[in-house]
């Protein structure tokens, strides 16, 4: 299967590694939004928050873990988590992953 970051997790295309374990793989945005700005991904290819199933939530929830435990480590408080999911949503690389910023103000709604 062709997936960005399918092969940013086997290692063919490189990243700046923020966390690893054996289902998640973490590293910094190529584009940044914000002063921090790192995805969070299962290894496991999911397209998209919209495909979580029972089996696969579990991943999810590790995610968030895994979200909290990094953001404590860089002493980061305040943050915003974000999915996008489908293109009217914006969602460019279609392998589930978790934005994370921090480091400005955040505005709300979200455009
Ligand atoms: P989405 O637009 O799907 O919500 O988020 C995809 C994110 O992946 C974007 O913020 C984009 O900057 C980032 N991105 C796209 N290609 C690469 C890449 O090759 N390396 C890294 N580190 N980030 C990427
Ligand atoms: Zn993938």
């Amino acid at each position: 299967m062709d997936c960005l970051f399918c092969s940013i997790v086997s290692g063919d295309v490189p990243s700046k590694k923020v966390y690893e374990d054996d289902q998640v793989y973490a590293f910094y945005d190529i584009d940044p939004q914000a002063p921090v700005h790192f995805l969070v991904i299962p290894k496991e290819h999911i397209p998209s928050a919209g495909a979580v199933t029972e089996e696969s939530s579990a991943v999810v929830a590790h995610c968030f873990e895994v979200i909290a435990k990094i953001t404590a480590q860089m002493g980061i408080t305040d943050f915003r988590v974000v999915s996008n999911c489908g293109d009217q949503a914006g969602q460019s690389v279609h392998h589930l992953h978790f934005h994370v910023l921090a480091g400005r103000d955040m505005t709300w709604p979200p455009g």
